[in-house]
């Protein structure tokens, strides 16, 4: 099975093959599309994270900790905001400077995020090589990535499919031997 470290490198290794069937795939179906810096760039994180994610499950507690940390910045994304001016409209709360009321709403969101990610980790569906390493979790991540990014990014699909190919290359790596297995629904 590989490691943190190898499956790292095999995204590293593989995004630029990607990125080369994504476009000629495009080619091939006579669409345009033209990927900036930028979107290259986000794919990239999101398809090493992707080759990352599944080994949440694993029983290699440094593994499982850093992807765990990176999870934590979701939910930052998700509840910072709506924290934020709920703090600003208490009463209570109203006397007190702005940074620290950031600080509040960005610390709550890290323990939200800490919670909801352990909570689901202890769920009975994360055992070793559960549905974390099939390729629904894949696409399931690729598409709260999707739906996350949609309003900031003009060339969000690719990014979405980037994320589920991540997930896609850590199954492929893991079940070498067996490699229909990556392709398995749970
Ligand atoms: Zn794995």
């Amino acid at each position: 099975m590989p490691n943190l470290v190898s499956h790292l490198r095999i995204g590293v290794l593989t995004y630029p093959i990607y990125v080369f069937l994504y476009n000629s795939i495009f080619a091939f179906l006579k669409k345009s599309v033209s990927l900036s810096g930028f979107d290259l760039a986000l794919g990239y994180l999101a398809y090493i994270l992707g080759s990352d994610l599944p080994d949440l499950d694993s029983a290699n507690a440094p593994l499982r900790n850093l992807t765990k940390v990176f999870l934590y910045g979701f939910s930052i994304f998700v509840f910072y905001e709506f924290l934020l001016e709920k703090f600003r409209s208490l009463n209570v709360l109203s006397n007190l400077p702005d940074a620290m009321l950031s600080s509040a709403a960005l610390g709550l969101s890290l323990a939200i995020g800490a919670g909801l990610v352990n909570m689901f980790l202890s769920l009975p569906l994360f055992y070793h090589r559960g549905f974390v390493h099939s390729i629904t979790f894949g696409a399931i991540y690729g598409f709260l990535v999707y739906l996350f990014l949609q309003p900031l990014v003009k060339n969000v699909i690719f990014i979405g499919v980037s994320a589920f190919f991540g997930v896609f290359v850590h199954l492929l790596s893991d079940y070498a031997k067996k490699p229909w297995k990556a392709f398995k629904l749970w």
